[in-house]
């Protein structure tokens, strides 16, 4: 078993690669894992791949026969620039290039480490980041590098909420590094030292964390903005405020983070400039524009009508939230230029080719409009075909 000064320069030759955090358990110890209950209850939404890996993520021997380790890397994400850090636009591990490319090299690297340092082979280990089948919370609860919180997500003494995680499933023993507990439990507990706060159950606008631990997809923004690939439920729009890709408040509310600084981000490629980009600017983006805005960063998975779909429900919430609007003032008091183009954007994509953007273009009109919205809007109504977005115009003309 790898153990004392040799499990340390191990660890201390995996945190040159730039990770911030390297943790170790065997496979005995988990955090909670309720997986199976979550997916019974329908919290996956529509992602059925994550039903497929069940049984393989609570059984590693599945994905790596013989594997009695996990080596847990995290990568703080929280960003080093104030702007970056308290908008309210984009959830904060966006304003990265794909975290899954630029960890994975790291994750390289650290093989490379095992076959050297240890003389393992290539076929000894198995690496993920975020896309396999490992529970790679669990194994970081059961590793000590944080304990799962109300909010389901990894909470860190050190890190807060922002670590990315990486996972190594290895055919090596190493002495287990001891998990966060509570005095006298005897397995690491979700929510073990968040004590008797529910900040984040609470803050949640729509109201996606049922019980501690268990997100439903349905009404979480995050899957609504970034996984859902059709029409999001109209009773959500307003909640989503302004939020155009990912959501960020139950962890943001969290109290563990003030102790929480950035990392030294070597295996992240920063994008802050995305926090600049104007709302105007989105509604009326051609797909050259995105590709090139968004080349390598994860919000390209989304495609452009994804965002003009986000971009859409944002700016119907612009007279509730003043965040994309130009000086930051109240949408009745902003710029009449800036106001009537807008509008124009707005009315151009309710004929926009894909049918899934247009359902949300009408919305914003008749929120930010109303009657105006109606005789902008006749001609485009007269010739749309799909049913959602028929929907939608007979929702705002009814009675
Ligand atoms: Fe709620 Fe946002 Fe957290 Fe989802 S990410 S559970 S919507 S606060
Ligand atoms: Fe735990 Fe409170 Fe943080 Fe939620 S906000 S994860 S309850 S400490």
């Amino acid at each position: 078993m790898l153990k004392g000064r040799e499990k340390e320069q191990l660890r201390e030759s995996l945190l040159a690669q730039g990770f911030d955090e390297t943790r170790f358990t065997d496979l005995e110890l988990r955090g909670d894992v309720r997986l199976q209950e979550w997916a019974d209850l329908g919290y996956h939404a529509d992602m059925e791949w994550l039903l497929k890996s069940i049984e393989k993520r609570l059984d590693p021997n599945l994905v790596l026969a013989g594997s009695c380790s996990a080596i847990v890397l995290g990568v703080n994400y929280l960003p080093s620039e104030k702007e970056a850090r308290v908008q309210n636009r984009w959830a904060k591990y966006t304003l990265h290039k794909d975290y899954h490319d630029t960890i994975l090299k790291g994750l390289k690297k650290a093989g490379s480490i095992l076959e050297g340092q240890l003389a393992l082979n290539r076929t000894d280990y198995r690496y993920y980041v975020d896309t396999g089948p490992v529970m790679e919370r669990g194994w970081a609860a059961a590793s000590g590098l944080g304990w799962q919180g109300k909010n389901g997500m990894l909470i860190s003494r050190e890190h807060g909420n922002w670590l990315l995680l990486g996972v190594i499933l290895a055919k090596l023993e190493i002495e287990p590094d001891p998990p966060v507990r509570k005095k006298g439990d005897r397995v690491p507990e979700l929510g073990a030292l968040c004590g008797k706060c529910t900040r984040c159950i609470e803050s949640c606008p729509t109201g996606a964390i049922p019980e501690p631990g268990f997100v439903d997809a349905n009404r979480c923004i995050s899957y609504q903005t970034i996984e859902n690939k059709g029409v999001i439920p109209r009773e959500l729009r307003a909640k989503i405020g302004t939020r155009i890709f990912g959501c960020d408040i139950c962890l943001d509310v969290c109290p563990w983070n003030r102790f929480a600084r950035s990392g030294r981000q070597i295996l992240l490629s920063t994008r802050y400039d995305i926090v600049e980009l104007d709302l105007l600017r989105i509604l009326r983006m051609r797909i050259e524009e995105f590709r090139e805005m968004f080349r390598k960063m994860p919000i390209k998975r989304l495609k452009l009508k994804g965002l003009l779909r986000n971009a859409c429900i944002v700016a119907g919430n612009l007279k509730e939230f003043s965040d994309w609007i130009p000086n930051g003032s109240r949408f009745e008091d902003s710029d009449a230029d800036w106001r009537r183009e807008l509008k124009e954007a707005l009315v151009i994509l309710t004929t926009y080719e894909e049918a899934m953007v247009r359902p949300h273009a009408v919305w914003a009109l008749y929120r930010l409009f109303g009657d105006e919205a109606r005789e902008a809007l006749h001609g485009a109504r007269a010739c749309e075909e799909d049913s959602a977005t028929l929907e939608e115009y007979s929702y705002w003309n009814k009675g």
